[in-house]
């Protein structure tokens, strides 16, 4: 039997698909190929499969499974795959209450109805939800440990990753300790810290987008309800639930966090070098320039413009000058640290702004990322390019994030005056 998917050495990385339906198969095979870029393996009988498995740890982090093949009629593949902890979902013909009933208590990710093929769009969704999950930790605070059990039962078949807290304050300090985790699913009445108390406490620090919090309750019906979303959970389970209920909200509080911060990075980075745009240097500069300046820590501002980058343009292309002004801010990233904030100001001009530095230092570090693009040769397929840049530093403590820039403006200038290829600094 496979190890749960948290007790593997490697992430399995394939998907595993019985069905006796070469079309079908090989359907699913080349869409979630084409899509995910996922690999899968396809079995056309329980025999064919059951003989693979016997040997195959920890390869497969999803099946899709026909419930019915010609040599296991009712199901069985279903029990063989389940056994052996890898998360299914399962192809069905038609769906009565029943049938449902069953499916569930074999304890699998979801079921299909084979009827058309735009259901697999949706099963392609789920495969991605559960490559992804495999990385997504969910922290339960119960001080149950039914409770606790259940959840993590329902939630480790969905490959989540889950963290346990038996009441507020346990849970508070698991999440000071560790910024991965992407949701929280709270229980209202536990000793030390209460459900309620715990979601105020956490939305002073994170937001509904940053933390999504589900409350889950079997007491006091609609009023918990209310008390838990206006303390600023963003959804409610009543117990006792029904596990389709409990897997499409966990999935879609985690899938709206993270379209959220999807548009928060697109909004934030530049697209073509994916380094911050000249909007979030602001944003993130002034609060950082503003922190700096209390605790009265050095901070130096750097322009940095691609020489003669017009004729780079002219001679190779447009193309081939988007791939430098990429190789550059790749570079430029590189040689700072995470406190530090590089952008891309412009076309071909950057903007860095590096706090907490020995400004004695601040020259001969620019003077070195001058010199490396100096002598490093870009190559944009069998094409040889050398550039050059100019740096205009201020070193000077300002008054404000924009005077320092201006500054370093204006040293940028004097380096393009003076001959290209150089940094001018200010004094400090
Ligand atoms: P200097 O040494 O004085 O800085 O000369 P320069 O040619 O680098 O400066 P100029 O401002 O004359 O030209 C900048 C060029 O950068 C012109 C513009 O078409 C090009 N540019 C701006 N943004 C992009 C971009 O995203 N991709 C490409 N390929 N070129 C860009
Ligand atoms: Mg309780
Ligand atoms: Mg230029």
């Amino acid at each position: 039997m496979r190890a749960k998917i948290t007790e593997c050495h490697t992430q399995p990385l394939k998907v595993l698909i019985v069905e006796d339906s070469l079309t079908f198969s090989g359907i699913l095979k080349r869409r979630i190929g084409e899509s995910l870029d996922i690999e899968s393996n396809v079995f056309g009988s329980y025999a064919e499969a059951e003989k693979y498995l016997e040997n195959a740890h920890c390869e497969f982090f999803a099946a899709l499974l026909d419930l019915n093949l010609p040599d296991a009629p009712n199901g069985e593949i279903v029990d063989l795959v389940v056994s052996h902890n890898i998360p299914s979902i399962v192809f069905t013909g038609e769906v009565s209450d029943d049938l449902r009933d069953i499916m569930w208590a074999k304890r699998i990710v979801d079921y299909v109805p084979k009827e058309n093929l735009s259901n697999i769009d949706h099963v392609v969704s789920l495969v991605d939800r559960l490559r992804k999950n495999i990385s997504t930790k969910v922290l339960i605070v119960d001080d149950s440990s039914t409770s606790r059990h259940l959840c993590r039962s329902l939630l480790e078949v969905w490959n989540f990753e889950v963290v346990e807290a038996k009441h507020g304050r346990e849970a508070l300090t698991i999440i000071k300790n560790d910024e991965n985790v992407s949701l929280v699913i709270v229980d209202h009445y536990m000793p030390e810290m209460d459900g309620l108390t715990l979601v105020k406490e956490l939305r002073r620090k994170y937001s509904k987008s940053r933390l999504p919090i589900i409350g889950l309750s079997g007491v006091g019906g609609a009023t918990t309800s209310a008390y838990f979303l206006k303390a600023g959970a963003n959804d409610y389970i009543h117990k006792p639930f029904l596990t389709e209920e409990f897997y499409c909200r966990v999935t879609h509080n985690i899938e709206n966090a993270e379209y959220i911060s999807m548009i928060k990075s697109l909004s934030d980075r530049d697209y073509l070098t994916g380094i911050f745009n000249r909007r979030s240097f602001f944003q993130y500069g002034e609060k950082l320039f503003e922190q700096q300046r209390r605790t009265g820590s050095n901070l130096a501002v750097a322009m940095i413009d691609i020489d003669h980058f017009k004729s780079c343009n002219d001679t190779y292309g447009h193309n081939v000058g988007d791939e430098v002004i990429q190789k550059v801010a790749r570079s430029l990233s590189k040689r700072f640290r995470k406190s530090d904030i590089v952008c891309r100001y412009g076309g071909e001009e950057f903007c860095i702004l590096c706090t907490g530095i020995d400004l004695c230092a601040a020259g001969s570090i620019f003077e070195s990322i001058r010199s490396e693009i100096e002598q490093s040769t870009i190559y944009v397929g069998k094409k040889e390019i050398e550039i050059t840049v100019s740096i205009g530093l201020c070193c000077t403590q300002s008054e404000s994030l924009a005077e320092m820039i201006s500054i370093a403006d204006d040293m940028l200038y004097k380096a393009k005056k003076g001959g290209r290829n150089l940094v001018c600094s200010s004094e400090y």
